[in-house]
This record gives structure tokens, C-alpha cells and sequence, in this order.
């Protein structure tokens, strides 16, 4: 693997003043990359690879130094890793370093001096990630670039001051699969000549981009939610030595420069003035260094951290300082700017590495400061806690499932999390021990607690005045994400908050592990039934696949002394072999599903087991349409939620190859978000009628749906602002003889409604409807963007789900005051019967960063309860 190693003697390398480091001295020992590779750092587009036997290379090089930790492996069987670079002494006892670390994040655990001392003695730790979009490529170039500089070089002040008073962690890759991505498909495009033409082919990536995961996901918004499997990997680690200081760097458009914090307005709620003022004394530092050398840079514009979900503000809510570092993207070896510069990878190396050295730097210098503000931050935290109410009590009774995978995404963040043991008492409730979670608030995280259970996280004042101006002059707001995120909402758990300790006895989640054993079942007379939710579609979506023959009940009935509602799954031993137990209970278990034998089918009241009403499911063979012109997160969040969260079977067609199909061959077809009216012609658009006549399944969201109305599909109208419906024509101006309201003469005439900048709207479901099984009636819907529909009349279908009154519409964030009015009482899930088929349709994305689990409940209902009713 490595090419050459020359005699471990130090040798000068000329520095030329756009060298990475100049006038420094390497130890020829530790390997370069051309070595390993056979390019240099600024040479060539590292493909993953050899970014990883480059680390590999250089752990090896410097045992004594590193530790080259493995935190997990993407989709596509990449590896990730963090490189964990110290002084030999510290390296020595690295063990007992991390589990000092932890002390200090945990100050109620330290007594006496304790804490000082471990600020005197404890290292400042500073972690760069990297290439979190994969189509950001010099990130990862300059991690190795950084990984090289504090390995090898030799009498630099700098890195021995980094060396003496500080730990780093370098993760050089946060997505290989999308870096893999970007690296062939800028490979394929490549001419003989570089091109730095910004439309070559080689800068210009097919669809999916780089930038997202094999799934599709943008792995700068799942820091808290985790759902995938290269953000677990990564936080897990990071869990292991508590940070102080995390750096995010990303690339952002090729005609800009560089961007460091300073951040823009607002930032997060939850952030402490100490952090702020220790961030501005590292943009000081970088700023001061890229003046020396010359970098053009901005700060406090467009990237700010109100989002809790990215690489930057995660950190910031457990008392770290975070950063986004974004360099100007040559999105290929040299692109020719539109001011006529040419800009190339090597830039961005170059100018990513100068940045995070000096990141390194800055926090050597500032160890102890660094140090005293994490503690305070932890420790305040605690005091809110013990000063405020006491506990947040998470309790989901219709879906214990839902609180169990909400309290299990906290305990991922590092949150603690008590499982209750017996039934809680809060104020005049009794909650089940099933089901019911419950958060000490008196934890170093409160902040982070708050930021993603409290219903909203309030921006700032002043900003929001701006906006609202803005809106009137029609300028679109400068809201960077969703304002919107509430865990509970989204996921449909009661949070309950606790004036009191409740004094239940509970269990610590973050100890014990994931689901002991199978639970055994017990032989039943007649069979078993599993009422409706998120842990019983993804068992039932399991057992279909296993060959287990599952009924479901369209009404609800009474058996024994227990009401179950519509969408209970029926499994008898009539329809299965003998070994239906054993394979159930195997099943259940491993979803956490609620079983209950059953001796007797004799209900009291309501549907009989033998009804009519109840349907045979089988498991359904299901098309997801894939690839332009379905938006790249909404094709990779419902591949994602089919196949991963529920377990269901998919094939991912290309829209292109749609006419190809024989839809017979399908029961489900998944349109995601997307305008498909230019590969759904009036041929095809006949075919998917006639298919669902005989009993086919279409289902639609967001784009799609609007799409699907536009064409005739479904019986309802995108409506335009004021509430006209899309293609109408506007209104007339009325005769002059009134003076004019200058507000309304200036305003457009037919415009889009008011833009939702991801706010959580209150939504109310039909619970005798098969489609809302599992729900209690009442759910979050996460609503972003200016799909406002009308609702279909009675003869056409069913408004299965719509918005709540104007009073209580808004449950987090922000919606304007014309959207407020509009989107009150207006639908957000459509049930079309057409035959023997149906087409159901969601006004918004239900599959939201996979982490909406109420609304992904209703869509898997579509998928898994549709076919054949
Ligand atoms: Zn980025």
C-alpha cells in the first residue's frame, strides 16, 4: 500500500505562498498521500477508498499518537471513521481520558475540587467532521490534509501548542456512498482537457447528486432524529468524548468564498451568550489568519443554527461550540467562476485546512476558557432543571411503540431517559407503565430536552418583525430550514410535564438494551389479535412477508371486556400452521407489537371476527416511483420508510421506465413529491385509472398530489391565495368610484398562498376510517411550502384528514396570517375511491426526514391496509 517510505529523516519542503502550511517541516516518516495514493492532497478527487487507507496509512505511521476508530458502515458497506490524534502521553491513557471527559459533561457527578481539577488537567477536544454532503469533496480532502499537518509536521509551534493542549478528532467522511457518487459520476464525466465550463459534464451530476446519502437523505438534518445509520455511527463516537469544540465543514456555491461563523440570525434559542461571545473569538482568529494570507471570506449571512438537527447546532445545544465552515465549490478538479477566476479543489483544500487548523489553534489557546464554559453550560443546565418543572413524562397509550422509539432516539443524543416500572401518577392522570417514558429534567442536556420536546422553540422577536415586513413586500423570508421539529408532535407521544418528581419507579433506558427475549404466546383457541399502530404494521408487514395469512378489521368491535378499533389485525390459527405462535411471538418481539390471544370470537358489540367487513391482506407488491421528476428526498424518504422502517418489499422504478410496466404486476404505486406531468401522458394517466378501477392503490404527496389534481386524477384544486383554485382566471378590478385601499391595489392578483416556512399543524383524522387506523384522531402534520387544496365533496371521497380550526391550528413554529386562514379546516389526506381501487393523496410529505412517525403511520396504513378493500 504505501509506496515508499524514505529515511525517518526531516526534510524542508519548499513553500510556496500557496503551500498548505508555509516554511513547515515534515517528518518524512509519516506517509503523504501521493505516497499511498499516488496524488496529491491538491491533485486529485480522493475517491472514499483511499481517504480511508490513507488514515489507515497514517495511524499506522504514528500508533503512538492516533487512534483510528471505526464508527460504523453506511448502506452501501462503506466504512466510517474518526481519527482520534493526541500526544503519546494522553494516547497512553486514552480510556481514562474519555471517561474523565464524560465527568465534566456530568458536573452533579463530581464533588469537592473535582471539577477544577479536571479543567486544569483535561485537554480541549476539537472535532472536525467532514463531507457530511458528499458532494462537497474538498472537505475530505482537507481532512487528510489536517491529519497529515498534525502528524508530521516538526518544530511547528502551532501544532505542538495543539498537540499539548488539546485532543482531535478528525472524521473524514460523514457520507462516503454520496462522496463515492460524486467521484464516478465526475469520473464518467470527465474530458480530456479538465473543463472548468460549469455546465460540463462533469461538474453537472446526474440525479441523485452526491450531496445525499444512499437513501437519499441530507445527513445535516438527522443529528437528533438518527435515522441513518452513518449519523448513529458518527454521534456515538462523539458521545464517547464529549466535545467541546465541533466544526462541520461543508461547500456551498462556486461563486462565493468562505464562510465561518459568526453566524446569521436567529440562532437557536437554547444558545448561551458565553457560546456566542467564545464564537466570535474563533472568528476573530480565522479571520485574522485569512487576511494574512489573502482568503476572501463572509460571516453572518445566510447560515444560521436554529435547526437543532445539524452539524453545527447539535453540538452547540450539549455546550459545545459548533461551526458550518462553507467553502466555494470547484464541484470537479476547476471551474471558471462568473467572475472570470478559476477556482480549484485544491482552493478549497486549501482554504478548509488553513480554517481548521486555526479552529485547533484557537481552541489550545483558549483551553481552559473553552473548558470552564462547557462546564457552566452543563451545570446550569442541571440548575434550570432542578429550578423549573421536574420532569417531562412521555406517554403514547394508543401506540406504546411510538414513546419507545421516541425515548430511544433521546437516549441516542445522549439524554437520559427512565422507563416507568409501574403505573405514573401526574396531576390527575394514571399512565400505564407501558408505553410511558420519563425525562429528568435535571440533566447537563436540559437544553437539548427542550430544544426537541418542547412544542416550540421561540425565534427571535425582531427577526420575525422583519419577516412579516418582507412577506407584505412580497421578498421571501430568510428562514434558512423548518421552524418546526417538536419530537412529540411529529411522533404523536403525549409529553406531560411534571411540576414534581412523579416518584414512579422506572428503569434507566440508557442502560439496559434494546428487547430481551421473545415473549412466549401462549397456544390460543381462536387465534390472535394485535391492535393497530406503528409496532403492529411493521410486524404485520413482516408477517405477510413470511407467509403468515393476517386479517384486518374494517370496524371496531368488543371482545372480552376490551374495545378494539378499526385496523386491528386478526390472525387465526385456521388460516396458519401449527407453529403460528412461536412465529408471531418472534415477530412481535422484535417490533415491540402488542399480541392478545384470543379463545373466543364472540364479540358484544360492534363487528364480528367473521364479518364482512373484515379484509384478507396480503403483502402488497409495491412500486415506488424513482429518480426526476420525483424531488430526490421524497423518492429517498419513502424507499426509506418502506424498506427499512416497515420492513416493506419495493421495487424503485425509473419514472422514465414507468411505461414499461405492466401495472397489474403492482398493487401499490408510490408517487413521491414531483410534477409528473411531462412522463405521465394521457395515455399512461388512462392506464392508472383503469388500473385502480380493478383495484389498484395510488398513492401521492405534497407535489404529486397537486400534480394529481391538475390532471384530473383527483377531485380537488391546489388552491391559489384568497382561495381561488389554480388556473382560474383572477378577479377583475372593481369600478373606481371608491378611494383605493393601497395595500390591496398594490397586491398581485393571483398569487400562491402564503409560504409555511415547516411549521406543525394540528390535524384531525377520521378514526372510523380504515386509512387513520392507529391514530387517536388527533396528530402533527409537519406542513412547509403553499399546497393548500380544497376538500373533495362527499360524492367523490373522503377528506380523511384535515387541519383544525384557525384557533388551534398551530402547534409549533411559524404560519403567517394568511396561510393561518387558509389552511384552517382544509385537508391534508384524501381517500378517492375509483372501482375496485382507490387514490390516496397527502397534501404534504408524511415521510418528512423520516422522523414524522404519526404521518408515516397513515402513509404505511395506505400501503399495507389499501390494497384490496
Ligand atoms: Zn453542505
Amino acid at each position: 500500500m504505501l509506496k515508499a517510505i524514505a529515511l525517518a529523516a526531516l526534510i524542508q519542503v519548499p513553500a510556496p505562498s500557496q503551500e498548505l502550511a508555509p516554511g513547515t517541516r515534515y517528518d518524512a516518516s509519516i506517509p503523504t498521500l501521493e505516497q499511498v495514493a499516488g496524488h496529491g492532497l491538491r491533485e486529485e478527487i480522493t475517491p472514499p477508498d483511499q481517504v480511508i487507507a490513507y488514515l489507515e496509512a497514517l495511524a499506522a505511521s504514528a500508533p503512538e499518537r492516533t487512534e483510528l476508530m471505526r464508527t460504523g458502515e453506511t448502506w452501501e458497506g462503506r466504512p466510517t471513521v474518526m481519527l482520534v490524534i493526541g500526544s503519546p502521553e494522553r494516547m497512553a491513557r486514552l480510556q481514562a481520558l474519555k471517561a474523565d471527559l464524560r465527568r465534566l459533561a456530568d458536573p452533579s457527578t463530581l464533588e469537592g475540587d473535582a471539577a477544577e481539577r479536571l479543567v486544569a488537567e483535561l485537554p480541549v477536544v476539537t472535532a472536525f467532521v467532514h463531507g457530511v454532503h458528499g458532494n462537497e469533496i474538498s472537505s475530505s480532502g482537507a481532512a487528510m490534509a489536517e491529519a497529515y499537518h498534525l502528524l508530521a509536521a516538526r518544530g511547528d509551534a502551532t501544532v505542538d501548542l495543539i498537540l499539548r493542549e488539546s485532543l482531535v478528532l478528525i472524521d473524514p467522511m460523514q457520507n462516503p456512498d454520496g462522496r463515492a457518487r460524486f467521484v464516478f459520476q465526475n469520473t464518467m464525466g470527465r474530458a480530456r482537457w479538465e473543463d472548468a465550463a460549469a455546465a460540463s459534464a462533469e461538474h453537472d451530476e446526474p440525479w441523485p447528486g452526491g450531496r445525499v446519502n444512499h437513501y437519499l437523505f441530507d445527513l445535516n438534518r438527522d443529528w437528533f432524529a438518527q435515522t441513518q445509520p452513518e449519523t448513529r455511527g458518527r454521534v456515538a463516537a462523539l458521545l464517547e468524548f464529549m466535545p467541546h469544540v465541533v466544526v462541520d465543514l461543508h461547500e456551498m456555491g462556486g461563486n462565493s468564498t468562505y464562510f465561518f461563523p459568526p453566524n446569521a440570525i436567529p440562532g437557536n434559542t437554547w444558545t448561551t451568550d458565553e457560546q456566542r461571545e467564545l464564537t466570535d473569538v474563533f472568528g476573530a482568529a480565522n479571520a485574522a489568519k485569512f487576511d494574512e494570507r489573502g482568503f476572501a471570506y463572509f460571516n453572518r449571512d445566510t447560515y444560521d443554527a436554529f435547526y437543532p438537527g445539524y452539524g453545527v447546532s447539535w453540538p452547540m445545544a450539549q455546550g459545545a461550540i459548533g461551526a458550518t465552515y462553507e467553502q466555494a465549490s470547484a464541484r470537479g478538479l476547476v471551474l471558471l467562476r462568473s467572475d472570470g477566476d478559476q477556482l480549484t479543489y485544491g482552493d478549497g483544500v486549501l482554504h478548509h485546512f488553513t480554517a481548521a487548523i486555526q479552529t485547533a489553534a484557537t481552541a489550545a489557546t483558549h483551553r481552559e476558557r473553552i473548558l470552564r464554559t462547557y462546564l457552566d453550560f452543563r451545570t446550569s443546565a442541571v440548575e434550570m432543571g432542578r429550578s423549573g418543572p421536574r420532569e417531562y413524562v412521555l406517554t403514547s397509550e394508543h401506540d406504546p411503540g411510538m414513546a419507545r422509539r421516541l425515548a430511544d432516539a433521546l437516549v441516542r443524543s445522549g439524554i437520559r431517559v427512565d422507563k416507568a416500572l409501574e403505573a405514573v401518577e401526574v396531576g390527575d392522570r394514571t399512565l400505564p407503565a407501558e408505553g410511558t417514558y420519563i425525562v429528568p429534567m435535571d440533566q447537563p442536556t436540559h437544553r437539548l430536552i427542550r430544544n426537541l420536546l418542547d412544542p416550540h422553540t421561540p425565534m427571535d422577536a425582531d427577526f420575525v418583525a422583519r419577516q412579516i415586513e418582507r412577506r407584505a413586500n412580497r421578498l421571501p423570508d430568510q428562514i434558512y430550514d423548518v421552524t418546526a421539529w417538536s419530537m412529540p408532535l411529529l411522533w404523536d407521544v403525549e409529553l406531560i410535564v411534571s411540576e414534581g418528581p412523579t416518584g414512579a419507579a422506572t428503569v434507566s433506558l440508557n442502560d439496559t438494551r434494546q428487547m430481551s427475549d421473545v415473549a412466549s404466546l401462549r397456544d390460543a383457541q381462536v387465534g390472535y389479535l394485535m391492535p393497530w399502530g406503528t409496532a403492529a404494521a411493521a410486524a404485520v408487514a413482516e408477517a405477510l412477508r413470511e407467509g403468515i395469512r393476517v386479517r384486518s378489521a374494517g370496524g371496531e368491535f368488543t371482545l372480552g371486556d376490551r374495545e378494539y378499533a378499526v385496523g386491528t389485525a386478526i390472525i387465526r390459527n385456521s388460516d396458519n400452521g401449527p407453529d403460528l405462535a412461536q412465529r408471531l411471538a418472534r415477530i412481535a418481539t422484535r417490533h415491540g407489537a402488542e399480541v392478545v390471544p384470543i379463545d373466543d370470537s364472540y364479540v358484544r358489540e360492534g363487528m364480528s371476527l367473521g364479518s364482512g367487513r373484515v379484509r384478507h391482506l396480503t403483502e402488497p407488491r409495491v412500486l415506488l416511483v424513482y429518480d426526476r421528476p420525483g424531488q430526490t428526498y421524497s423518492v429517498g424518504w419513502a424507499r426509506y420508510v418502506l424498506e427499512q422502517r416497515y420492513g416493506q418489499r419495493t421495487t424503485a422504478v425509473r419514472a422514465s421506465s414507468l411505461g414499461r410496466v405492466d401495472l397489474s404486476d403492482f398493487d401499490v404505486i408510490v408517487f413521491p413529491s414531483g410534477n409528473y406531468g411531462d412522463v405521465v401522458g394521457d395515455g399512461m394517466q388512462e392506464d392508472l385509472s383503469g388500473w385502480m378501477r380493478s383495484g389498484g392503490t395510488m398513492i401521492t404527496m405534497s407535489e404529486s398530489t397537486r400534480w394529481a389534481a391538475s390532471a384530473g386524477l383527483l377531485a380537488t384544486n391546489a388552491e391559489r391565495r384568497g382561495g381561488r383554485a389554480e388556473g382560474d382566471d383572477p378577479p377583475t378590478s372593481e369600478s373606481a368610484d371608491q378611494p383605493i385601499d393601497f395595500l390591496q391595489a398594490i397586491a398581485p392578483s393571483d398569487e400562491a398562498p402564503e409560504q409555511t416556512p415547516g411549521a406543525i399543524v394540528r390535524g384531525t383524522l377520521d378514526t372510523g376510517h380504515w386509512l387513520a387506523s392507529g391514530t387517536d384522531g388527533e396528530i402533527g402534520v409537519l406542513v412547509e411550502g403553499t399546497r393548500i387544496f380544497a376538500p373533495i365533496t362527499l360524492d367523490r371521497g373522503t377528506n380523511v384528514g384535515r387541519y383544525a380550526g384557525v384557533d388551534d391550528l398551530v402547534m409549533g413554529g411559524i404560519v403567517w396570517e394568511d396561510a393561518k386562514a387558509q389552511l384552517a379546516n382544509k385537508p391534508f389526506l384524501f381517500h378517492q375511491p375509483l372501482g375496485r381501487g382507490q387514490l390516496i393523496a397527502f397534501a404534504e410529505h408524511p415521510n418528512y426526514r423520516a422522523y414524522a412517525e404519526a404521518t408515516q403511520l397513515l402513509f404505511i396504513n395506505a400501503v399495507l391496509l389499501g390494497p384490496g378493500r
